[in-house]
């Protein structure tokens, strides 16, 4: 007898997934339903450039995933995941051979601040120290109320100004830029309030989890995830692009791992003018290009502390980083970009043959754009490492617009599902009560556009499974 479906789960996105396995686990007949040939959405590995150069498609360093209470109960280890966690979380060069970096201990960091340890340690401390209350707050819906609001209260006082008032605490280039490479992951100017925020959020993060990469590569997450999923009765079918909510097949509850536009186009006049408009009111943000490095070696970094880390933020200064993000953010392409790269093989070297490395950069771009800014990153990254260029077996590059074209929920290459601006960061996908919820009975967003949003933590699935669990109980 064919088994009905009681949940439709529409992406098969690390977000579709936990979604898929929490509805599963609760005891309902799941089916994701996924459009590429491979499941994993932003979490993919393959060899993009030689054979035995394993390269992160998308994402590539996990902290989120660490500090995630979703992967936290599913126990990655005994699911064959192992998170490789550098001694240094992230590291940025700066010009003379000086670099800057986080590491371990709020005072170890601080150590190597120099005349900034004490302004440091009284910016950080407090927070690492009440970070396993505050992250659980962070990874879930802000308008619901906080589990520890005293707690909460602390972290929102404390990163209300933007980076750029932020960084006047402090007086070395060296405290001024390490703030500045955490808070421009928002892809916003560092004027901008919420990004003073952010930047200490993943600076805490770093002290208190690291700041991994996956052994092997970020599809092992993915490997993980589906397995679960089987284990816990889910079905999955890949190479099925749905167009419409139409064609899907009957089912009680149906979530979307996508972004508004894409819920706007599928239900089509199932949604009112006002519905659509109140979901076209979504921003999105910068677009990334990226691009992937074979190297026949390490990087020769100049400062040693890039050489010992998974993440590097290449960009400079904290003036140069904000200059490159004002600019993005302006509509322009940086001469000089600020750039996220990523060197696995310090930690893994399952990444490439014997003595070999992977390199993983992108730097942020307007949105749609179709430059390749391959040059500009590796001039950037030859800045701090002389001879990195010559190191360069072979590369694969992916502009913004090939971003959309890989995976449709990357709109204008739009890596973080919408921008991170104030408002969307309190209120997105839409200001409804539930951000899950969907203007459409029954049917749920379940992708990085919702509630906590952009980065590998399952958790706007997992709060987006809650919501149409409660309502199938009603
Ligand atoms: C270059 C890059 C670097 C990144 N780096 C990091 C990082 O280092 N760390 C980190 O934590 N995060 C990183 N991210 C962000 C992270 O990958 C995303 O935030 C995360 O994947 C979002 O998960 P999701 O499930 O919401 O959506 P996605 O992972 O985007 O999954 C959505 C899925 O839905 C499918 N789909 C879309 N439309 C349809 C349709 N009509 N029918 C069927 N299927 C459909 C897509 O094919 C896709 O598989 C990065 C992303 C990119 C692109």
């Amino acid at each position: 007898m064919t088994r009905t479906t009681d949940a439709v789960v529409v992406g098969s996105g690390p977000n579709g997934l936990a979604a898929a396995i929490m509805l599963a686990g609760a005891g309902l007949a799941v089916r994701v339903i996924e459009g590429a040939e491979t499941p994993g959405g932003g979490c993919r590995t393959a060899e993009l450039t030689l054979p035995g150069f394993r390269h992160d498609i998308c994402s590539a360093v996990h902290p989120l995933a660490a500090a995630s209470p979703f992967f936290t109960q599913l126990d990655l280890p005994s699911l064959g995941v192992t998170l490789a966690t550098p001694k240094i979380a992230f590291a940025q060069p700066l010009d003379g051979g000086r670099a800057t970096w986080l590491a371990g201990s709020v005072d170890e960091t601080a150590g190597g601040l120099g005349a900034d340890a004490g302004a440091y340690r009284r910016l950080l401390g407090p927070l690492v120290r009440q970070a396993p209350l505050i992250l659980p707050d962070l990874l879930a819906p802000l308008r619901s109320l906080p589990g520890h609001p005293l707690a909460m209260a602390r972290f929102v006082l404390s990163g209300l100004p933007p980076a750029s008032l932020l960084a006047k605490r402090f007086r070395t280039d060296e405290a001024r830029a390490l703030l500045a490479g955490a808070a421009a992951h928002t892809m916003l100017p560092l004027t901008a309030v919420g990004t003073g925020a952010f930047g200490l959020m993943f600076m805490m993060i770093a002290h208190a989890v690291g700041w991994p990469v996956v052994e092997g590569g970020s599809a092992r997450l993915v490997d993980a995830l589906t397995a679960e999923l089987a284990a816990v009765g889910g079905e999955l079918e890949t190479g099925h692009w749905v167009r419409s909510l139409a064609d899907l097949p009957p089912a009680r509850t149906v979530l979307l791992d996508l972004t508004p536009r894409q819920f706007a186009e599928l239900a089509g006049p199932a949604l009112s003018a006002r519905q659509r408009r109140s979901l076209e009111r979504f921003r999105y943000g910068p677009g990334v290009c990226k691009v992937d490095l074979a190297l026949s070696g390490p990087v020769p970094w100049q400062a040693a502390a890039c050489r010992e880390t998974g993440t590097v933020h290449v960009g400079g200064s904290f003036d140069e980083v904000a200059r490159s993000e004002t600019d993005v953010n302006a509509g322009r392409h940086p001469d000089r970009p600020f750039c996220l790269v990523a060197q696995p093989g310090v930690v893994d070297p399952t990444r490439a043959p014997a003595g070999k490395h992977t390199l993983w950069g992108y730097c942020h771009v307007p949105p749609g754009s179709s430059v390749d800014m391959a040059a500009r990153i590796e001039a950037q990254i030859e800045r701090f490492a002389p001879g990195f260029t010559d190191l360069i077996m072979a590369r694969s590059v992916r502009t913004a617009a090939d971003m959309e074209r890989y995976n449709p929920n990357y709109v204008g290459g739009d890596i973080n599902g919408g921008a991170a601006t104030l408002r969307q960061t309190l209120l997105r996908p839409t200001p409804r009560w539930n951000p899950y919820r969907t203007a459409l009975p029954g049917v749920f967003l379940c992708s990085a556009s919702t509630p906590p949003g952009g980065g590998v933590h399952g958790m706007c699935g997992a709060g987006a499974a809650r919501a149409a669990l409660a309502d199938l109980a009603r």
